[in-house]
């Protein structure tokens, strides 16, 4: 989908979203440019995706990220830097709320003023989550479902969210994409999805016995991660900005996940080579989040391609490499 040159400001480059945004973008002839918070990781990050311009600054120093800005002139704008981990957002919550929620407010002003000083539009997508519904009464979750969160990370986004909202009620093309889980290989082993299809692995290879996991039980709605960068693309440009689900609409359990990932790796009894370790379970958890994609397939045509069999096992396949 992604088409037209186009100046690209990206936050959270080195994130593995941002690393497919860049590589979507880069591809149909834009200019990116990324943020990264330190000179280590200028030389990795422009090998991994050649033709990016990096600049470095925390996302949370409003004034250097502003003067960036303002030097850039972005068409886009793609908040995705955060503390991206439910889990990591329990040991430091603080730090969860200044860069995954207050820092865009900062983002949001600079092109408020930007938009005010160029005379055109320049469009800023909001890596929202499906943690702001918390443990929400109802599934599918759509875009009017209650903000109800019940983690320190939910509570972080939902606060970028809805300034997300109030920026668009300025006047800004400020839209929302409300991501549920989307997984690739590029996923860090820290989250659920890859410790699985990497244990998977190792035990498939003989280089490890056992998997320890957390609540098999909970359920999630999870996609491919290139198909969700395309959707921020789509909403960067669609005509008016919102608040857009992108989801699967289908959900699985965690323990399907896991038979999945076994399977691709060619292990037949899962259940013998995993241990639930009470330590794995987070202290609030959601049950279930399924999303409702109707209005972005409706109003940015957008669908998933990859369906979760497959992405299950694009994952083990990476991982046996
Ligand atoms: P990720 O892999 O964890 O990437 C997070 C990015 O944020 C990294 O590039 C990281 O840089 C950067 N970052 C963290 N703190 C920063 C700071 N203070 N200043 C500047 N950059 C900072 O996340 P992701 O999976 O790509 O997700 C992208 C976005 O979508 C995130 O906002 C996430 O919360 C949201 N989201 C993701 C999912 C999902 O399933 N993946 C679901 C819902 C919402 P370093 O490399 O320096 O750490």
């Amino acid at each position: 989908m992604v088409t037209g040159t186009r100046t690209a400001f990206i936050t959270g480059i080195t994130g593995q979203d941002g690393g497919y945004l860049a590589e979507q973008l880069l591809a149909a002839g834009s200019t990116v440019h990324g943020l990264v918070r330190s000179a280590a990781e200028v030389g990795p990050t422009e090998a991994a995706y050649p033709g990016v311009t990096l600049h470095i600054a925390d996302l949370t120093d409003t004034v250097a990220v502003t003067r960036l800005l303002d030097e850039i002139e972005p068409d886009e704008i793609y908040n995705l830097a955060g503390i991206s981990s439910v889990a990591r957002s329990w040991q430091e919550p603080v730090a969860t709320g200044e860069v995954s929620g207050l820092a865009a407010a900062g983002v949001l002003q600079a092109a408020w003023e930007l938009t005010d000083r160029l005379g055109r539009r320049v469009a800023v997508v909001q890596a929202s989550s499906a943690e702001i519904f918390g443990n929400p009464a109802t599934a599918p979750q759509d875009e009017d479902t209650a903000i109800a969160p019940v983690t320190p990370y939910g509570a972080a986004k939902a606060y970028a969210h809805h300034m997300t909202r109030v920026y668009r009620g300025r006047g800004l093309h400020a839209s929302t994409v409300i991501l549920y889980n989307h997984e690739s290989p590029r996923r860090p082993p820290a989250f659920v999805t890859r410790k699985i299809t990497q244990g998977a692995a190792m035990i498939a290879r003989g280089e490890q016995d056992e998997l320890a996991l957390g609540n098999l039980d909970a359920r999630r709605d999870w996609g491919w991660a290139p198909d969700y960068v395309d959707a921020m693309v789509r909403a960067a440009r669609h005509d008016r900005p919102g608040d857009f689900v992108v989801a699967t609409g289908v959900a699985h359990s965690v323990r399907e996940f896991v038979a999945a990932a076994f399977r691709a790796a060619g292990v037949d009894d899962w259940a013998a080579h995993v241990r639930v370790d009470p330590a794995f379970v987070r202290p609030v958890d959601a049950v279930e989040l399924t999303g409702d994609p109707s209005r972005a397939r409706a109003e940015l045509g957008w669908a998933p391609t990859v369906g979760f069999d497959e992405i299950v096992a694009r994952m083990v396949r990476a991982d046996l490499r």
